[in-house]
């Protein structure tokens, strides 16, 4: 018999606890009742699930879902499914919280909640990820829905995944549900811009923070981590836009030219072998290489906790922006601040997801289909408001991008929940 060493998780840090230290920070830095704290410090609801499957050898695997839901004061909660093999409760639940400051943040109607599977669905054949989704929606059927918790793309998760979450929900009522899930194929009731919405809010709150230097993103040296939905199209942006991006990576690692790398051909080559590996007129360099990178701006857009104590000090970048979400540990946090890198918080940076999966509810609950223009304008107007109030608190708080951006948010659910009153 042969032992086979288990996968280590990339979370080295509880990311519950992290989220749970950062909402108490935020309590001190801005004097929020300790009362309101004790509830916001938890989440309202965790549901574990049971999804078998039969797997195409005929064997049966059951996988373990979660669906969690950490407030809804201002709103149905609203958050993403991940698949990956590394997806854990706590996780899930840091990932909930963050929706619920992402959401109050944009001042958007939502709370917060996340979902996922622990599994691999690269392994996946299209059969047994099929099976699974429909099993786990069933799971969770009771949790969700258009007013009370709206699920959407995650990390391991596509608009193929929604489609059949969408289609088993509504198998089960009878009739079409547009509003239970977001981030759908254009052909059933998804909205124009959501694909790219993520990168491309990242790409305006980018905009925003270099105008603020007196620049604009032409000539910025950037390097991208991750080159999934939102590193990928935030690299054509940039790009786009005139920036010169030095490197991007994939789980494979990370390719790299000092005089930039050539994103449209970088995306063909994912496109037709699966990696980046073997991108031709690029060097090879690891994802740790890429995150030490001399440059301007750094966009950790894949998974939790890649920036920790162990190299915050040694990042070079000017400007970090969190197209993942929580890629920055709170030790990590401080070494990064002392040194005056200008970190944009992923609930700032990565938020035009949700804010396009807003607009994608409310064309669905109407019946009422925009035009991309009109959604894109409409993102960059909530995404520069955000950007400028969190700017505002930093200046008048002389505090931290993130500390503002948390700070704002968690008072608005704060008085939220004020205003409704504690049940009963
Ligand atoms: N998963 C994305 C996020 O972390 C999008 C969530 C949504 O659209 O509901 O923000």
């Amino acid at each position: 018999m042969s032992t086979v060493a288990a996968p280590v998780s990339h979370l080295r840090e509880n990311p519950f606890e992290i989220a749970q230290q950062q909402l108490h920070r935020v309590a001190d830095t801005f004097k929020i009742d300790p009362n309101l704290i004790s509830v916001l410090q938890q989440c309202k609801k965790a549901v574990v699930v049971s999804v078998p499957v039969v797997m195409d050898d005929g064997t049966v695997h059951a996988f373990e879902g979660y669906r969690v839901t950490h407030n809804i004061a201002r709103g149905p909660s609203k958050g993403g499914i991940r698949y990956h093999p590394d997806v854990t409760l706590d996780e899930v639940k840091s990932l909930a919280m963050w929706m619920t400051w992402k959401c109050a943040l944009m001042n958007i109607p939502f709370g917060g909640a996340k979902g996922g599977i622990a599994c691999n669905p690269k392994q996946l054949s299209r059969t047994e990820l099929q099976k699974m989704t429909r099993r786990y929606t069933s799971e969770i059927i009771n949790e969700i829905g258009p007013e009370k918790d709206i699920p959407a793309p995650d990390v391991g998760t596509d608009g193929r995944v929604m489609a059949w979450i969408f289609d088993t929900y509504s198998m089960n009522k009878g009739h079409s549900v547009l509003g239970v899930v977001t981030g759908k194929p254009l052909n059933i009731g998804g909205s124009l811009g959501r694909l790219e919405a993520t990168a491309r809010g990242a790409l305006y709150i980018i905009r925003e923070a270099v105008r603020k230097q007196g620049a604009t993103i032409a000539g910025q040296r950037v390097a991208v981590e991750g080159f999934g939905n939102v590193g990928m199209y935030l690299a054509r942006f940039l790009a786009q836009e005139g920036a010169t991006v030095l490197a991007v990576s994939d789980s494979s690692g990370g390719v790299y030219n000092s005089n930039g790398i050539d994103v449209e051909t970088a995306i063909a080559h994912k496109q037709e072998t699966g990696s980046l590996d073997g991108l031709k007129d690029a060097e090879r360099i690891t994802d740790e290489e890429l995150l030490l990178l001399e440059c301007d701006v750094l966009a950790p857009c894949a998974l939790e906790q890649v920036i920790t104590s162990d190299n915050a000090d040694k990042v070079k970048a000017k400007i970090i922006c969190e197209g993942a979400n929580g890629p920055t540990t709170p030790t990590a946090d401080e070494i990064l601040e002392d040194r005056g890198v200008l970190v944009l918080p992923d609930v700032l940076a990565n938020a035009g997801g949700v804010v396009v999966s807003y607009f994608e509810w409310v064309q669905g609950l109407q019946e009422y289909f925009w035009k991309e223009d009109e959604v894109n304008a409409r993102l960059n107007d909530i995404s520069t408001r955000a950007f400028n109030e969190t700017w505002a608190t930093r200046e008048s708080r002389g505090t931290s991008m993130r500390m503002a951006a948390y700070g704002l948010a968690v008072n608005r659910v704060a008085e939220a929940t004020t205003t409704r009153g504690l049940y009963p």
